[in-house]
């Protein structure tokens, strides 16, 4: 039997620990330190400040196995490898060990500990740019370690460069690592054309980012210029599912042990497995991903609304509803029971699920039930336009109070007309969808100005790596 997911978290965790890195529990996915920040989406989140040298850390070696949620990869659930909900683990340096013993740890961890062949593992460093050389340090210890020059790639700052949080501070190259699933699953040669190697969200499908290293490296100064950093440091990140994945043999990180509960149960009520067809494994797979993630929002005191967070729990419900309603046939109590499968299967290493219980089950219940009511009525709409409809296209701005006010996706309005062969005025739609786009920034500039208000301007300028994501979440929110 291949290693459980759990097996290899605490692996990760003692490996660490004996190698002198204190144990930190996850952070709550509200994170504590920064009011700007939507959620958790990193280990290094909780200890910034340790970074940035404004505390001092009680150990200059850390470990972690961290809660993350990133709703800038919501459209993507369903592909093979992002998640909303993740764990990030994690080792960390603050101006202790520096890039060889970061590269040593970890291909000691990948190979030595869980048993991935050497040869499958390929690498990214930073090409270098009119600021910053080529990390060729980071590239001798990986060729140190055994990994031939071939399976090296330069990456530019777009993807292996980090930081600094503000205008100034403390910033890096980043270096990444890489599972090879094989050559029949990729698009080209590496060794031709680099785009066909590891690299970035458009790297080829045959490989598979797992771990993320970063190295505080210089200070940036406010006039741009870098200067080497005396206390240098190292964060890391590498994705719990997407190596537990790669250990179990699998491409899917859905089709590891972390999903099996919910699957099961998920068969029990509606007798639908994974394979049955592409859009049943499409609503498992979201439906799979957001239980998790609601489970984990409730569990850190996050409750539906709809502003912020609690939109993004109010969000993960519906869209989770959406698919097991109407594709997988599953009604509240059920998706509720669902989520609760992530309370039994987590709950021994994250307590909070099991005191969360009966929040979960409720929230997830009412919630569910609220939005499958306003879709219902959604579809009643629907249908009397439809019958009004005397030849021609299905009307654009219907189509958009159906997906605004009803909670009803364009894709099921395009589905349903299509069975009656019917057409969507998509020019219609897109008009009736700009205007609200435009209402949606007005309101977003409010948003920044209400931030300027209370003071929030000085943490923005701190931070802006995630302020960029938050925007991204504000804006995917309001737009929704
Ligand atoms: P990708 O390029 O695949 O989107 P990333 O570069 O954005 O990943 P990092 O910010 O480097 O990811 O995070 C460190 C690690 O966390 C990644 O190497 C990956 O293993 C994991 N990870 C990141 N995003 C996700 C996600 N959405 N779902 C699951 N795991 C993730
Ligand atoms: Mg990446
Ligand atoms: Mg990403
Ligand atoms: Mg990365």
């Amino acid at each position: 039997e291949p290693m459980q997911s759990y097996e290899i978290r605490r692996r990760f965790l003692e490996f660490f620990g004996e190698r002198g890195h204190r144990f930190y529990p996850s952070s709550s996915l509200i994170p504590y330190n920064d009011p700007t920040v939507l959620l958790t989406t990193a280990g290094m989140q909780q200890f910034i400040t340790f970074f940035t040298g404004e505390d001092k850390p009680p150990s200059p070696r850390a470990t972690s196995a961290q809660k993350c949620f990133r709703t800038q990869d919501i459209e993507e659930v369903g592909d093979r490898h992002h998640l909303t909900f993740f764990e990030m683990m994690g080792n960390f340096s603050f101006g202790d060990y520096f890039k060889k013993e970061a590269v040593d740890y970890a291909w000691e961890f990948l190979t030595a500990e869980l048993g991935l062949a050497p040869e499958r593992l390929w690498i990214t460093i930073f090409e270098g740019d009119e600021d910053a050389p080529e990390d060729l340090e980071a590239k001798r210890f990986w060729m140190d370690v055994g990994v031939p020059e071939e399976k090296i790639f330069g990456l530019p700052k777009s993807e292996n460069w980090w930081g600094p949080p503000g205008d100034s501070g403390p910033c890096g190259p980043c270096s990444e690592i890489y599972y090879d699933y094989g050559e029949e699953y990729g698009l080209g040669d590496p060794s031709q054309d680099p785009k066909y190697g590891p690299g970035g969200d458009e790297g080829d499908p045959r490989f598979l980012e797992i771990w993320n290293l970063v190295f505080n490296q210089y200070e940036q100064r406010k006039d741009g210029t870098l200067v080497p950093l005396a206390k240098t440091g190292v964060d890391t990140g590498m994705g719990l599912e997407r190596t537990t994945a790669v250990v179990q043999g699998v491409r899917y990180v859905y089709d590891t042990d972390l999903y099996a509960p919910a699957f099961e149960k998920i068969k029990e009520f509606a007798g639908v497995s994974v394979g049955d067809s592409d859009a049943t494994d499409r609503a498992l797979r979201i439906v799979a991903d957001h239980t998790r993630g609601m489970a984990f929002l409730i569990a850190d005191g996050v409750r539906p609304g709809n502003q912020r967070r609690e939109y993004v729990l109010r969000r993960m419900i519906r869209r989770a509803t959406l698919q097991a309603y109407s594709r997988l046939g599953l009604g509240p109590e059920q998706l509720a029971a669902v989520a609760e499968t992530v309370v039994d299967y987590m709950g021994d290493f994250y307590g909070e699920l099991r005191e969360a219980r009966e929040d979960i089950r409720r929230i997830v219940t009412d919630e569910a039930a609220r939005f499958v009511e306003i879709f219902e009525s959604g579809k009643e709409l629907l249908e009397s336009e439809l019958s009004r409809l005397d030849g021609g296209n299905f009307p654009g701005d219907v189509a958009f109070t159906l997906h605004d006010t009803y909670g009803f996706p364009v894709e099921v309005t395009r589905e349903v007309l299509a069975e009656r062969g019917v057409s969507l005025d998509e020019a219609g739609y897109e008009a009736a969808m700009d205007a609200q786009r435009s209402r949606a920034r007005e309101a977003a500039r409010g948003y920044d100005r209400a931030v300027a208000a209370f003071g929030g301007q000085e943490i923005h300028s701190r931070f802006v790596g995630y302020e960029r994501e938050q925007i991204e979440t504000r804006i995917v929110a309001l737009e929704d």
